[in-house]
């Protein structure tokens, strides 16, 4: 007996619509990549509950008729592709047309839409994709799509979606990620009825930009502009004056589409060979214009990814071109397209930092590894000022009791002798813990000690950003720091813990968030207060190998290692020490 099925078709949209439909993000997403696909030139999208209840994306594009309104919701219809070949050269950013089927199926749908040959418009409504009702609608040329209750059929879907606030931030995001790729559309935003923001039409990228949060790295971008061999490339590259500690600071887009790629991302890091510190990325916005033909969208039913024909040259061009650009010199604000734009707008204030001081810095590079007396001096070491009453509450067994301190050997390592024998210790990671401890305690404490900063910080957060820095915000004045919010993703960082000397800046404070967005999504405060307390230790100012350091500062360090919960591992789980033990002595003399 046979035992094979052909699917219901409800069931197989509702499976398809697994892939197409991951979050409201990505309804967001299929619907504006359908807007300008018909040409639109103005684009709103509103959304409730973070997309979850409500989503709405209208445009006045070319719209249907309804003929094709009715066919547009099944599966497999598409205006785009006819024939097999058209695959291989896809000029839209749709073509499946499984899109609007595969959202029909999982929501309640309303569908309204006209176009120039009728005099009225269409209005369908559809219930996990059945659809309701169907009836003749007065409404302008263009095509408007509500989706109410997403994944409401769907409760293992449902399930799996993030917070509103996160699902809102990351459908902003990806609004403003396709306003940079098509500057000539304005974007409308709204959230549950308030403006989030509205780009008005722009003549070029650098407006858009201007339009946008990324408009904070206007003085550091540099204009690439190269074509060769059938591929453009335009688009903005930060000097190496500015750069991130990880690559979420660079948008590629390959024909209008934005893409991850991990190829594209190395081969403009090549670019800036020896520019750039270790572990260090640029800052970049990167749009290519490439043949349809050499470029195969149809391997992700998201379209996030590409297949590049003949990439290599295409990733030397960039190289290329990238290099060539950093290295003409001057990269001192060569792109000033700052807010001359429009005079009579205010734009948010600019990032401001603290003047150079040379004298200063010097002096704080040469003090950097001295560590004053307890409670003198704000060193992360001496948060805790003075001793404690009473040592804290662990096994005796696990504690660490110098005896003598001998000296430092390779000006990175510590020998001190304790009852069993020799200790090697690791300097910097001894005051990697110290600190972490500090901060974790401080964390714990009511009253953070914390420093005025004299140039308060500006700082415009992407909506990402901003929605992470939300959630560590009393993390983060938990630790010391000051900061503000000024409106919308804008903050300021008035005050910052005292260790933090004069290393503070905006990137400071957007690197420990996106350290944090690299990490786990969801931790208990516990966890998050960990996790920070080890991120701001790598970041404070703390000794490092290859230091000398002076009789004084190596007891100090060794003192308060001694007092710490864990002094054996540093926060990320390397050791602070080895020990050798006068019986492993006695052994590898022989005399045992
Ligand atoms: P695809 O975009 O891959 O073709 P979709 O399911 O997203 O598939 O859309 C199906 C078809 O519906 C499109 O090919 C297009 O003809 C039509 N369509 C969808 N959205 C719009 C819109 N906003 N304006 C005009 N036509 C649209
Ligand atoms: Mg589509």
């Amino acid at each position: 007996m046979g035992i094979i099925r052909i699917l219901p078709e409800h069931l197989t949209n509702k499976i398809a619509a697994g892939e197409v439909v991951e979050r409201p993000s990505s309804v967001v997403k299929e619907l504006m990549e359908n807007a300008l696909d018909a040409q639109a030139s103005r684009i709103s999208v509103d959304i409730k509950h973070g997309g979850k209840s409500f989503i709405k994306v209208a445009d006045n594009g070319t719209g249907m008729d309804r003929a094709d309104a009715e066919l547009c919701i099944k599966s497999h219809t598409t205006s785009k592709i006819r024939e097999l070949e058209d695959i291989f050269s896809i000029a839209s950013l749709g073509f499946r047309g499984e899109a609007l089927s595969s959202i029909a199926a999982v929501s309640r749908l309303t569908l309204k839409t006209r176009d120039r040959s009728q005099e009225v418009g269409t209005e369908m409504h559809l219930i996990g994709g059945r659809v309701e009702s169907l009836r003749e609608i007065g409404i302008p040329v263009g095509t408007t799509i509500e989706v109410a209750d997403l994944f409401f059929n769907t409760p293992a879907r449902k399930k799996f979606l993030k917070g509103e606030k996160s699902e809102y931030a990351a459908i902003a995001e990806i609004i403003t990620t396709t306003g940079l790729a098509h500057p000539g559309v304005a974007f409308k935003f709204a959230r549950d009825n308030e403006t989030v923001f509205d780009y008005p039409p722009s003549s070029h990228l650098q407006e858009r930009i201007l339009q946008t949060h990324y408009r904070e790295w206007d003085t550091h971008l540099l204009p690439l502009d190269t074509a060769q061999g059938g591929i453009s490339i335009r688009g903005y590259i930060a000097g190496a004056g500015i750069s991130r500690t990880n690559r979420t600071a660079q948008l590629f887009f390959i024909n209008r589409r934005p893409i991850k790629s991990l190829p594209l991302s190395y081969a403009l890091q090549r670019g800036y060979d020896g520019l750039l510190a270790q572990g260090h990325f640029p800052v970049a916005i990167i749009l290519l214009d490439i043949d349809p033909a050499l470029v195969d969208v149809n391997v992700h039913p998201t379209k996030r990814e590409v297949k590049l024909q003949d990439e290599r040259s295409i990733l030397e061009v960039l190289t290329h071109a990238v290099r060539k650009l950093l290295l003409r010199g001057n990269h001192a604000p060569s792109l000033s397209f700052a807010y001359a734009l429009d005079k009579n707008k205010k734009y948010f204030p600019r990032a401001s930092e603290a003047p150079p001081e040379a004298g200063r810095k010097k002096e704080a590079a040469r003090d950097m590894f001295r560590y004053p007396e307890v409670g003198k001096d704000a060193l992360p070491v001496d948060l805790r000022a003075g001793e404690p009453d009473a040592p804290p509450a662990y096994d005796r067994q696990n504690r660490l009791e110098i005896k003598a301190l001998l000296g430092q050997i390779g000006l990175s390592y510590i020998l001190a002798e304790t009852e069993e024998g020799l200790i090697i210790l690791d300097q910097h990671a001894a005051h990697e813990r110290i600190v972490f401890e500090d901060i974790l305690t401080t964390l714990e404490s009511s009253a953070p000690v914390s420093q005025p900063l004299l140039f308060p910080l500006t700082l415009e957060l992407s909506f990402r950003e901003a929605q992470l820095l939300e959630e560590y915000l009393t993390i983060l004045t938990g630790t010391g720091f000051g900061i503000r919010h000024l409106g919308k993703n804008t903050y300021c960082v008035d005050a910052t813990p005292p260790w933090l000397e004069n290393r503070a800046s905006g990137d400071f404070i957007r690197d420990f968030l996106h350290e944090i967005m690299e990490g786990k999504a969801e931790r208990s405060l516990h966890e998050r207060r960990e996790e920070s307390a080890k991120i701001l230790a790598c970041k404070a100012r703390t000794v490092k190998a290859n230091e000398r350091l002076s009789q004084e500062e190596m007891a100090h360090l060794v003192k308060r290692l001694e007092k710490t919960k864990r002094p054996f591992t540093c926060p990320h789980g390397r050791p602070t020490f080895i020990t050798l033990t006068l019986d492993d002595l006695d052994k590898q003399f022989k005399r045992k």
